[in-house]
């Protein structure tokens, strides 16, 4: 295995970010290959500042180096400058860490976490020298696999990816690189190929596309089903039910140069039950598994040692949520190893636990940016979608917040909702305005930033049945809003491209017919989707139209209850009886509590794989959710703001 370093060097001369393709982070590995292990290159399909921080990576990428038989180096998306050089000279994808050849690793490992990455996966596949449809592959072919939310829906990369892993995947990389082992021992003799993916097909959490057959009924799916007897009709998800006992990454690797969420990240528990119906990461990664409070301050005062950071995030999808929250953020403000200059950040906040208290606490250092997401316009829109904030909380919040100074404050909405009237969009401007108005009671000049996503319906939850607006009705509302809020001082709205929306709503419900549409995407040059200066809905449409499919089939079409779906062979643990129940209590306006501190509502999550919640008190946070059950978590819907320089966030003139 050799360097490639001395072909990349002269190229970095000619390249916007050289520090992208450079490696050398502190935490960085330069772990030993060789015949006895499995090489991993795991790719985040995304440029490397949006890739870095992601703890998923990381956290196989430490687990994997730790083991014997293993070694695991990274990858990201060269962006196009470099990649234009790359195929120029013939330098094949490679990884930060030694700059070896993609083609000296064993498998090729992407983490998905957005639909508009897929043409970037398929870019990297064939910059890795790699047929990109599975089916051309040979024994001397390195494996492709993947994992993340997106899996979840595994369909659309289908014809792409030879293995998919789903939910967490701290334990199934060691059973998969166990069975990669004994083939790369084996020789790789011809027909072994397909007989090692029927091997990994019958890994619990593993789906292999190529071991299942495909049937249509017309433009429907008729049935997904597998090919040979030992193959799981459905593929269940992994759980680690016990989070202490994964305490990664344990070296956060602290990059060069600058990067989105540029911090030390802790999680502090994964799952969540607020049971926001739109939220398809709290849906998949229940039940909740909190991290020992501890364990949490161990992290923190180890990495923020280690690291240098002065900002420390607690990161899960409702951070305040945590049931050991208000002490760990005490106890890091007033440690006195961090000599009263680390701030802590709590990714996603909900508003009856942002009192002044809280607010005065977090602004101790420095006051980190403040977003709360409402999602919803009105009572009767957050009914529907079960986030059941009352007006009344989010302006205590929001009071809270410009009490101890604060004058910019971020609010997260979503427009596009299923039974949205214009009086539900409207609330959105009114929302902000009041906002707005509180702020004012101090005598200040303040800011209310109203950041409005397109609702693009997602599988493994309630709304996976809804017909996703158009892209004329998205922009309608967006235009309504933007009149609404046209004279008022103090509210900057920002909203989605409509058209991204679309094109994310295509890939996110597609079966395996969408996977060519994704690949002519790619082959007429559309990389980077996720960017709005290379994203190009024209792209999409002249492709779903060269393969003779519809739009409005795909995306603006409402499911009926015994549709079969195409994740319908992929196991969240969430019965589908329940989704569909929850559906039909939305459209109804019914809530639903958090389970953590109700009785079960047998969703499946826990029941079906004899797990429990696991909190670190058994008593619910400050605020409570027994009640109204009062959330401003994110969620799994990606605030704009956590999105720097991506997609379409554009701003009002
Ligand atoms: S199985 Fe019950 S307790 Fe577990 S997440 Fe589902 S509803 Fe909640």
């Amino acid at each position: 295995m050799s360097s490639l370093w001395p072909r990349i060097e002269p190229l970095l001369a000619r390249v916007q970010k050289p520090a992208r393709y450079i490696g050398c982070e502190d935490g960085a590995q330069a772990p030993r290959g060789g015949p006895g292990k499995v090489g991993w290159l795991l790719i985040y399909p995304d440029a490397y500042e949006v890739g870095l921080p992601n703890q998923g990576l990381q956290i196989l990428y430490e687990i994997l180096n730790e083991r014997d038989h293993a070694f695991a180096e990274r990858s990201y998306a060269p962006w196009p400058d470099m990649e234009t050089l790359m195929r120029r000279r013939g330098v094949p994808l490679f990884s930060v860490d030694t700059h070896r050849a993609a083609a000296d690793f064993d498998l090729l490992a992407f983490n998905l976490s957005a639909e508009l990455v897929y043409t970037n996966v398929l870019n990297c596949i064939d910059l890795a020298g790699v047929p990109v449809r599975a089916e051309r592959r040979g024994e001397e072919d390195l494996l492709v696999a993947a994992g993340g939310h997106c899996a979840f829906n595994p369909e659309p990369l289908a014809d792409f990816v030879d293995l998919f892993v789903m939910g967490d995947g701290e334990e199934v990389v060691s059973e998969i690189n166990s069975v990669v082992l004994e083939w790369k021992a084996s020789g790789r003799t011809a027909g072994s190929r397909q007989a090692v993916l029927r091997r990994l097909a019958a890994v619990p959490g593993v789906y292999v596309p190529s071991m299942y057959d495909v049937a249509y009924d017309g433009p429907r799916l008729a049935a997904v089903t597998p090919r040979y007897p030992d193959v799981p009709e459905r593929v269940e998800k992994r759980t680690i039910s016990d989070l202490a006992a994964w305490p990664y990454p344990r070296r956060q690797l602290v990059p060069l140069t600058e990067v989105v969420h540029d911090r030390l990240n802790v999680e502090v528990f994964r799952g969540c039950t607020r049971g926001c119906r739109f939220c398809q990461a709290g849906m998949i990664t229940r039940p909740v598994r909190e991290r020992p409070a501890d364990q949490v301050r161990a992290m923190v005062t180890e990495g923020l040692a280690r690291t240098g950071h002065d900002e420390v995030a607690l990161t899960s999808l409702s951070s305040a949520d945590y049931s050991g929250i208000a002490g760990v953020v005490t106890d890091i403000i007033n440690d006195p190893t961090c000599s009263g200059q680390v701030s802590v950040s709590l990714p996603s906040l909900r508003v009856d636990a942002f009192t002044v208290g809280v607010a005065s606490e977090i602004q101790k250092v420095r006051r980190t940016g403040l977003t709360f997401a409402p999602e919803g316009g009105t009572w009767r829109m957050r009914q529907v979608i079960n986030k059941l904030i009352r007006e009344e909380d989010l302006y205590g919040a929001v009071d809270s917040a410009f009490s101890q100074g604060w004058q910019r404050v971020k609010l997260y909405f979503l427009t596009g909702l299923p039974t949205e009237t214009d009086e539900d969009t409207l609330g959105i401007a009114e929302l902000a305005r009041n906002c707005v108005a509180v702020g004012h009671r101090y005598g200040r000049k303040v800011t209310v930033a109203a950041s409005v996503g397109g609702f693009v319906p997602k599988p493994h939850t309630p709304f996976q049945w809804f017909g996703q607006d158009t892209v004329a009705e998205l922009q309608r509302k967006i235009n309504l809003l933007r009149d609404a809020t046209r004279r008022d001082r103090g509210v900057a709205l920002r909203w989605h491209d409509p058209k991204a929306t679309l094109a994310e709503g295509i890939a996110s419900r597609g079966d395996r017919r969408i996977g060519a549409v994704i690949e002519e995407v790619w082959w007429g040059g559309g990389t980077f989707q996720e960017w709005s200066e290379f994203f190009d809905l024209g792209r999409w449409e002249a492709a779903m139209a060269a393969h003779g499919l519809s739009i409005e089939w795909y995306v603006n079409r409402q499911r009926d209850e015994d549709e079969v779906l195409p994740w319908d062979h992929i196991s969240a643990g969430l019965h589908r009886d329940f989704l569909w129940q929850d559906w039909q209590d939305a459209l109804s306006h019914q809530g639903l509590e958090d389970c953590r501190w109700t009785p079960c509502y047998d969703c499946g999550a826990c029941t079906g794989y004899g797990l429990e919640h696991v909190v670190a008190s058994a008593v619910p946070p400050a605020g409570g959710s027994q009640g109204t059950g009062q959330d401003l978590s994110t969620g799994g819907a990606v605030p704009v703001e956590l999105l720097p320089a991506r997609v379409a966030a554009t701003s009002a003139p």
